[in-house]
């Protein structure tokens, strides 16, 4: 059988043994091609893959990538493919089930077909015609003993870490518990049990949250998601001001690529240990400076972006027009969907402390004039027990109509 398929955790050595299988095919001669999903937003943003077009393994070992392709063409090159080819697709999970059909169709034809970490949908498919994978393991990192069943990622290290059972379960709880000794530590109630958006630990259970209204929110973002079509496909969601991550966790959960950004870098190293070791949602964080992070990435493009409350502090901390820059960045930063909620001036804490006059209806308007958007929509916070009053803008580009590769 013509079809290989290497699965395992993180660090097992599946792509170093598929570039050790690609290399000695090179050498002997055999037309070898290999091949990655440009669909994926992760793939996206590897630089050795964009910019070097290389792919390899933790240990060093590369090779030539000779295809960095979208779902469709990798279909079409596998059903073009002839009879003692080598086709070896890393990350090959990125291409949905989907693909599957090609793979076996272009091995039944007498293609060797190579497979590193395929999703589950695609191994069940491939299981049930009959392909069985070789399933690589290692030793668990922390301890050096039992095998390692699970792994956890930080995602701004770009690290994995396989670990045992019970390796994975001490370090979970030791983290956990760091994560509400930091809760408790920091701002807004140092010292009390006070948070600001809602954290998921057991031990915050009984905590005060300030924006209780937090889940609702969401919810009314994921509705909307749901209505664009943004659901179930690999879309992308930026949060500005993320706090501790609340919402890049729920987006997350809902099938996104999460990224948060916020200034406070205590807010982002709970952000980022609660998504390593207690949420495991690979959202990325990153802390800056809206204004700055906004300025310095606007080509780079979400299908859904929200800012809670954030802007109205530029407007404070710099002045009422760095803020409203921020906004314009933000309209077009976002590819279907952008939420925004803003303090106003007219509430008593921020009088003249804005720096300019704006209220509700403002804003609508600033966005409905902004010509960013197809419609702008308004859950007025009463009406739907929110603090702030909540604005929807909604595109519907070209980008829409074009399907992604599921996961
Ligand atoms: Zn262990």
């Amino acid at each position: 059988m013509s079809l290989e398929i290497l699965t395992g955790l993180p660090g097992s050595g599946k792509s170093e043994r598929l570039v050790g299988l690609v290399q000695s095919a090179r050498d002997a001669g055999q037309e070898v091609q290999t091949i990655a999903c440009s669909d994926s937003l992760i793939l996206q943003g590897r630089r050795n893959i964009t910019e070097n077009r290389r792919m390899g393994s933790r240990s060093g070992l590369n090779t030539k990538l000779d295809r960095f392709e979208p779902l469709e063409n990798a279909v079409q090159f596998l059903n073009a493919a002839e009879s003692g080819w080598l086709l070896a697709f890393d990350e090959a999970q990125h291409f949905g089930p989907e693909i599957v059909n090609a793979w076996c169709a272009a091995s039944d034809r007498g293609v060797r077909i190579l497979i590193a970490s395929p999703s589950h949908g695609q191994l069940e498919l491939l299981l049930q015609r009959g392909h069985r994978p070789t399933a690589l393991t290692l030793t668990c990192q922390k301890c050096g003993s039992k095998a390692a069943s699970e792994f956890f990622c930080r995602m701004d290290e770009n690290k994995t870490e396989a670990v045992c059972d019970g390796c994975y379960e001490k370090m979970k709880k030791v983290a956990e518990k760091q994560a509400a000794r930091l809760l408790r530590k920091q701002a807004p109630h140092p010292g009390k049990k006070i948070i600001y958006q809602p954290v998921e630990l057991p031990a915050c259970r009984n905590w005060e949250v300030i924006r209780e209204d937090s889940e609702r929110r969401f919810e009314i973002v994921r509705q909307a998601c749901a209505e664009v079509g943004l659901l179930g496909r690999e879309s992308s969601y930026l949060d500005i001001g993320c706090n501790t991550g609340f919402f890049c966790h729920r987006m997350s959960q809902a099938g996104f690529r999460s990224t948060g950004v916020d200034v406070v870098k205590e807010d982002i190293e709970l952000a980022r240990l609660l998504g390593a070791y207690s949420r495991r949602d690979y959202a990325k964080y990153v802390a800056s400076d809206a204004y700055i992070y906004l300025r310095h990435t606007q080509e780079v493009r979400f299908d859904v972006i929200s800012a809670f409350s954030v802007f109205q502090w530029i407007m404070i901390q710099k002045t009422a027009q760095h803020g409203l820059h921020c906004m314009n960045w933000l309209f077009r930063k976002s590819k279907c969907l952008c939420v925004l909620e803003m303090g106003e001036s007219t509430e008593d804490h921020y009088v003249k402390r804005i720096g300019m006059k704006y209220d509700s209806v403002w804003i609508r308007t600033f966005m409905e004039t902004s010509g960013e958007f197809e419609r702008v929509e308004l859950y007025e916070g009463e009406k739907h027990g929110l603090k702030r009053d909540l604005f929807l803008g909604i595109k519907h580009g070209d980008e829409m109509a074009k399907p992604k590769a599921g996961r």
